[in-house]
């Protein structure tokens, strides 16, 4: 399942961000995400997963607020860089169909809110 490898992922790089290391007596209230749109993420479903994996860390229970970034495709034949929104990818300059994606695949994880009182 796609969305459970992406809620590993997150779980770990937000333990990580976590003030005081993973040992922390904090809890973790939002998650900010941001997903490139071609990382093809379903919130409710990675929401679910990532329930899961996050029981018993700091994180447990934290939502998930995820920002959808755009896909941005550089151009093979005259390198101009543009956002991507239709289905098949052309470069907005010459009309090439030759894009090369620079950014629209990541997923990264921005910032963590902790809960006011444990
Ligand atoms: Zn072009």
């Amino acid at each position: 399942m796609h969305e459970m490898g992406i809620a590993l992922q997150v779980l770990a790089a937000a333990m990580a961000s976590l003030p005081g290391g993973p040992d922390a007596a904090v809890r973790v209230e939002r998650v900010h995400l941001q997903a490139g749109r071609l990382a093809a993420i379903e919130p409710a479903s990675l929401q679910r997963c990532f329930d899961m994996v996050a029981e018993k860390t700091p994180l447990s229970g934290a939502r998930l607020h995820i920002t959808e970034t755009p896909v941005i495709g550089k151009c093979a034949r005259c390198r101009h860089e543009s956002v991507q929104s239709a289905a098949v990818f052309s470069c907005a300059a010459c009309g090439s169909c030759e894009i090369e994606i620079i950014s629209g695949k990541e997923l990264t994880v921005d910032a963590i809110e902790l809960a006011v009182s444990p």
